[in-house]
């Protein structure tokens, strides 16, 4: 008889538990998983899959309006937000329903309720105990909000995809990928948006003309940016709510969302109890093979705070199946990882920043072009593309490319190949573009900007 209930117990059905659960049945692993929600996780039932659904629903209102420039009369629109919502949450219940059948149909056994470590090879759920030889977490984050008096009076982005009615005005505390991602779709359906930034720009971390031109487009586009302001204090008022911030000032509005970042779910789950060291953010600490201080408990995901995307959970998730139960050792690779902000308009990018490349290599050319796309010289809209290259001057190879406009995560997706293939600018320049494009700009930006290239752009 089996030593152990499972060969491999893993808590947190989301995109990286799935995957790698799946995996591992796949090469004969006995396989339980714990959910304590709902099987799918962060991205498909509060993330990616519902904010890119209203992501798709706020485009529309651009292209009402630009279609008057192509000769189209369209008649009265208007958004039935409710109806969004209904949708949406029909589609995810749609993709829990595949999801729960993709792991049954690999074998791997759903176990509901929250799971918690007794010891390294003990599990709790529901009041029953489950071995297993090998445990994998991957139970991902939440939203962390700053304890200031009144924050029980915001949502996050949890609520802010399930709210059944639209608020006329909304506050959003936080320059990052959700602050910039959900002050465009609320500003698309006709919200005022207020965004509240304690940086100058948003989206810390990436390429500084990125930040700066995302931020001007979204300003053309209405939304209002109050920059190195931190809040102080939320209020409710007769009409809404007051969000209080520093420097003394007050922001009126309907409704305050706060997006300031996740925290990796650790809590209450024994971790610290039989042994699993947490590191300062209080993600589970592992090293590359994603294997933590306990030697038979392994974590992937944001739970470990690497680089918290879907696409990297899945990687580690399967990397671990590979290692542990095919003899296929494979050590996640974070290099060169690709991602985008379904921001209005969207940003891409892959490779390193124009700062980080000064920093790490010597010498550094930068090609850079900003441009009116050809839609809008009959839209008459008002908004342009940017796309930029960085280069490593002594090997020609291309360390970053970064865009901000439309279709700028399908494009970089492609680039991203290149940049793991190591390609180099020649290569770029040798490439032909398709032609009427946008992606195309990739492969002609022929002049590098002089040196020092302080100046962001236009
Ligand atoms: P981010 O870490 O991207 O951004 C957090 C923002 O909140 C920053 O602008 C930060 O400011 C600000 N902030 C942090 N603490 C405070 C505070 N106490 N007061 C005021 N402002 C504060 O977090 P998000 O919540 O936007 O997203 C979480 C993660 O989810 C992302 O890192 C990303 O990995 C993932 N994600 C990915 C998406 C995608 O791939 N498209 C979409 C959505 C989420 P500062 O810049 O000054 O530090």
């Amino acid at each position: 008889m089996a030593k152990y209930d499972f060969d491999l117990f893993t808590i947190g059905a989301g995109s990286g538990g799935v995957a790698g659960s799946r995996r591992a049945a796949s090469y004969g692993a006995r396989v339980a998983i714990a959910e304590a929600v709902r099987v799918g996780g962060t991205c498909v039932l509060r993330g990616c899959v519902p904010k890119k659904l209203l992501v798709y629903a706020a485009h529309f209102a651009e292209e009402f309006e630009d279609a008057a420039g192509f000769g189209w009369s369209v008649g009265e629109h208007r958004l039935d937000w409710a109806r969004l919502i209904d949708a949406k949450d029909r589609e995810l219940d749609r993709l829990n329903g595949i999801y729960v059948k993709l792991l049954r149909d690999s074998g791997v056994a759903i176990l509901e309720g929250r799971a918690r470590l007794v010891d390294p090879h003990t599990i709790e759920i529901s009041g029953k105990s489950y071995t297993a030889e090998t445990v994998m977490i991957a139970t991902g984050g939440w939203p962390s909000l700053p304890a200031i008096p009144g924050i029980e009076h915001a949502i996050t982005s949890n609520e802010a995809l399930d709210l059944k009615v639209l608020p006329r005005s909304i506050a959003i505390v936080g320059g990052g990928y959700i602050a910039v991602e959900f002050a465009g779709i609320f500003r698309a359906a006709g919200v005022a948006v207020t965004q509240v930034i304690r940086a100058d720009k948003v989206l810390r971390g990436f390429d500084e003309d990125v930040r700066q031109f995302l931020q001007a487009e979204m300003v053309k586009k209405g939304v209002q940016f109050r920059t190195a302001t931190r809040p102080e204090s939320i209020e409710r008022t007769a009409t809404g709510f007051r969000l209080v911030v520093d420097p003394g000032e007050a922001i009126d509005c309907d409704l305050v969302m706060i997006a300031t970042g996740r925290a990796p779910n650790t809590a209450g789950i024994g971790l610290e109890e039989v042994g699993v060291a947490l590191n300062k953010k209080k993600a589970v600490a592992v090293d590359e093979w994603s294997r933590s201080t306990v030697p038979n408990i392994y974590a992937v995901g944001d739970v470990t705070d690497r680089i918290n995307l879907t696409p990297v959970a899945i990687h580690e998730g399967r990397a671990l199946a590979e290692t542990l139960y095919n003899s296929n050792p494979i050590k996640p690779d974070h290099t060169n990882v690709p991602s985008a902000v379904f921001s209005q308009p969207p940003v891409g990018a892959v490779g390193i920043t124009e700062a980080q490349a000064r920093e790490w290599h010597q010498g550094v050319d930068i090609y850079r072009a900003s441009f009116r796309p050809m839609k809008h010289t009959l839209s008459g809209r008002d908004e342009r593309t940017m796309m930029k290259l960085v280069v490593d001057r002594r090997t020609d190879r291309v360390l970053g490319c970064h865009m901000v406009g439309a279709d700028a995560p399908e494009i970089i997706q492609g680039l991203a190949i290149a940049l793991k293939c190591g390609a180099t600018k020649r290569q770029f320049d040798q490439t032909i573009g398709i032609h009427p494009s946008a992606a195309e700009e990739f492969v002609t930006m022929r002049d590098k900007l002089p040196e020092p290239v302080a100046k962001a752009a236009d």
